[in-house]
């Protein structure tokens, strides 16, 4: 299905507006208007809303959080970014698995299953899209979301 980004990414943005704003973090997105893209549209807004629910719980007070859609010639990427407590280096890599959670024995005041980012991966790899995580401890995580664009554009 041929979604337009700019109202599906603003709609879903709107749904997560409240919780950013009343955990203190500032929220903002960019999105070019006059993209679409073929995606499964209750599907990618889950892949959205687990990042960004992840950027919100990750975060702290005063931070920010970033969504931007960029289009490039031949992907559109998509990209979380956020100012909080970042992953160590060695649990990176295994953050894509189900049930993965960094830091088991620190009970998390954030209660989580560990299974929002793997079916993130499933969802945009079903798309044929990939995505990759970037983190640094107490400075910030980034998750970069590629997918191919419409043909038909
Ligand atoms: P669920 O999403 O099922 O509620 P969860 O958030 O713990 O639980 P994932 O979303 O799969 O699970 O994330 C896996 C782990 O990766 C998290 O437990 C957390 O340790 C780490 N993580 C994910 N995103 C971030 C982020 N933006 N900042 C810091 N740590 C993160
Ligand atoms: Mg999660």
């Amino acid at each position: 299905e041929a979604v337009k980004l700019y109202p599906f990414i603003q709609r879903v943005a709107d749904k997560m507006a409240l919780a950013f704003q009343e955990k203190g973090i500032h929220f903002e997105y960019r999105c070019p208007s006059s993209l679409s893209l073929q995606i499964d549209p209750n599907r990618f807004e889950q892949v959205l809303v687990n990042v960004l629910d992840n950027a919100l719980k990750y975060s702290k007070r005063g931070g920010h959080v970033r969504l931007d859609v960029e289009e490039k010639s031949k992907h559109v990427l998509i990209t979380v970014a956020d100012e909080g407590i970042g992953i160590p280096e060695e649990d990176v890599p295994f953050v894509f698995e189900r049930f993965y959670r960094v830091d088991k024995s620190r009970a998390r005041s954030s209660g989580g299953s560990g299974l929002g980012l793997s079916i993130v991966k499933e969802i945009v790899e079903a798309h044929g899209g990939t995505v990759k995580l970037e983190s640094k401890v107490n400075k910030g995580t980034m998750i970069t979301i590629e997918l191919e664009r419409d043909i038909e554009q």
